[in-house]
């Protein structure tokens, strides 16, 4: 049951001017303990009122932030990357204790974030323009790249504090101004990456966040002063942001779900493959959106001792409260999302798939908590909603093909395009399979291919609606708006009227 607000619970509420601002909406929303199945705070939900308060605040802040020099935006990325690392347990305590993933893996979201600071903080590099002298006899051109104002980030629950990082990093440091409307799951760790960028000296308003859900993010999609949307969450989200964004006027980039398939062919080492299937299918309980859902073996012999090899490895995972010493899977976010990807389990054998181990007879279910154990399923094929959907739990899925060419079909079919990976020893077949696949971010023998901070991040297909992937260089792209400057010095003595279009020679 939700419980009111009472002296006992812990509000999370909104960061708007440099300090914290309670909500007055009258409307909140429970935030979990998924390891106990306690609700442990109440987080307060934005009016359309509030929101425009947090834009009209980043408005004024834009004013002088975006003429501060780019050795001052970089000084204060490095204070907030010096400070990030200092508090890096702090922070990865709170993902844990609304999240519940482990704290190794918190501590591992945390340490990705930190690369997208680092990456900021070398904007005086990124926003380098362009320039190109004598275009025409004593006219010279070059391009700049200039902030575009108050923009606007709404992010997932599966990583609280890292995709807030992906957004806001550049943004600010391109000279924006910002405001998160963070995932009203885990609310808490946007406000302590606030606290942290104001200990860092950056000016109040620069960085400003909303809790709340749908209220929150229908204004900022529709507000006239907010000028780019970043998203990252489900699919049919991502896609309503996209369209009603744009709609607006707004530059959108709206990442979506997954289903990321790895391809074992039979000449890989099955063991390594083994290892890479298991840890990135069920680390963080999968609810990674890069996360290996899929396996395809190609060859029956290959499928053989790949689930072999799987099903010995998983008795030995550790599922248990994320702050646990020794634990390797915590539970999964919220009641509800624990009993739809069961829902799937249960579903799978009446279409058809073989249930090889089933997560839902794990001791730890019998736990308080949202846990499930770790799921295999077997002759998994197209059709059956645990292939054709996301489930973003711990279930893997093994779909059997005979040749190369038919898994390849089978990813390219797929709706989703995110990641994707192959295992194999054979050279020439990992670079047809970089060349074949429809999927933005690729591994060979590499299972989870998060790009570094110096690269961008982003899915084709029903993966990502928009045209530039997030942070990196495209971060920077998107974040900015490009001005192309003519310009000439003559002798006022040679002017003259000229009504003839503009040539270069
Ligand atoms: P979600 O789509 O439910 O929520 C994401 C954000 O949108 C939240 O802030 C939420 O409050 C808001 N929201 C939800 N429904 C809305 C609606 N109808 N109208 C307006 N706003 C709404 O996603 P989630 O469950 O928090 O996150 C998990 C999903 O995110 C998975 O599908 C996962 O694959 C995806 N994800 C994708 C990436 C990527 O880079 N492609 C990264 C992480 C997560």
């Amino acid at each position: 049951m939700v419980k009111e607000p009472q002296v006992t619970l812990k509000r999370v509420s909104h960061w708007i001017g440099g300090r914290v601002v309670e909500g007055r909406s009258g409307r909140s929303g429970p935030v979990w303990n998924p390891a106990t199945g306690e609700q442990q705070a109440v987080v307060d939900f934005a009016s359309v009122e509030e929101v425009d308060q947090a834009v009209a605040v980043a408005k004024e802040a834009f004013k002088s932030w975006r003429q501060t020099p780019l050795s001052r935006r970089a000084e204060i990325m490095f204070r907030f990357r010096e400070l990030l690392d200092q508090n890096r347990r702090r922070l990865a305590e709170l993902i844990v204790l609304e999240h519940g993933k482990t704290l190794a893996d918190a501590l591992g979201e945390v340490a990705r974030g930190l690369e997208n600071v680092e990456f900021a903080a070398g904007i005086p590099h990124l926003l380098k323009g362009s320039f190109s002298e004598q275009v025409s006899r004593g006219v010279d051109v070059y391009q700049i790249r200039q902030p575009l104002g108050v923009v606007a980030g709404i992010t997932p629950f599966n990583f609280p504090a890292m995709v807030p990082m992906w957004m806001f990093a550049n943004a600010i440091a391109c000279g924006n101004t910002f405001v998160l409307k963070p995932s009203e799951k885990d609310p808490s760790p946007s406000l302590f990456l606030a606290e942290l960028l104001k200990e860092a000296g950056l000016p109040d308003g620069v960085f400003n966040v909303v809790q709340g859900d749908k209220v929150a993010v229908d204004r900022l999609l529709e507000h006239p002063d907010i000028k780019a949307i970043s998203f990252v969450g489900s699919t049919p989200t991502a896609k309503y942001i996209y369209e009603t964004g744009t709609k607006n006027g707004k530059r959108v980039q709206a990442l979506g779900g997954a289903k990321n398939h790895m391809v074992v062919l039979p000449d890989a080492d099955i063991g390594m493959a083994a290892d890479a299937a298991v840890s990135a299918a069920y680390g963080s309980a999968g609810e990674r959106c890069m996360a290996i859902s899929v396996v395809v073996a190609v060859g029956d012999n290959t499928a053989e001792a790949l689930i072999a090899a799987i099903k010995e490895r998983l008795p030995k995972i550790k599922v248990g409260p994320g702050l646990e010493e020794g634990v390797e899977m915590g539970p999964l976010v919220t009641r509800e999302h624990r009993d739809k990807v069961a829902s799937y389990i249960e579903n799978a054998p009446k279409e058809g798939a073989t249930v090889v181990v089933d997560g839902r007879q794990d001791p730890i279910t019998k736990r308080e908590g949202f846990f499930l154990g770790v799921s295999l399923l077997d002759h998994v094929k197209p059709g059956m909603r645990c292939y054709d959907e996301e489930i973003f739990g711990p279930v893997l899925s093994v779909v059997r093909v005979k040749t190369y060419e038919e898994a390849v079909r089978l990813i390219n079919e797929h709706p989703y395009g995110n990641g994707t990976a192959i295992f194999t020893r054979d050279g020439g077949a990992a670079r047809q399979f970089q060349f074949d696949v429809e999927a933005g971010m690729v591994g060979i023998n590499v299972p989870i291919p998060v790009p570094v901070a110096y690269y961008s991040f982003g899915g084709w297909k029903a993966s990502l609606f928009g045209d530039l992937h997030m942070y990196g260089p495209e971060g920077v792209q998107f974040y900015t708006r490009a001005k192309v400057v003519t310009s000439r010095w003559p002798d006022p003595s040679t002017s003259r009227v000229d009504l003839g279009f503009p040539q270069v020679r």
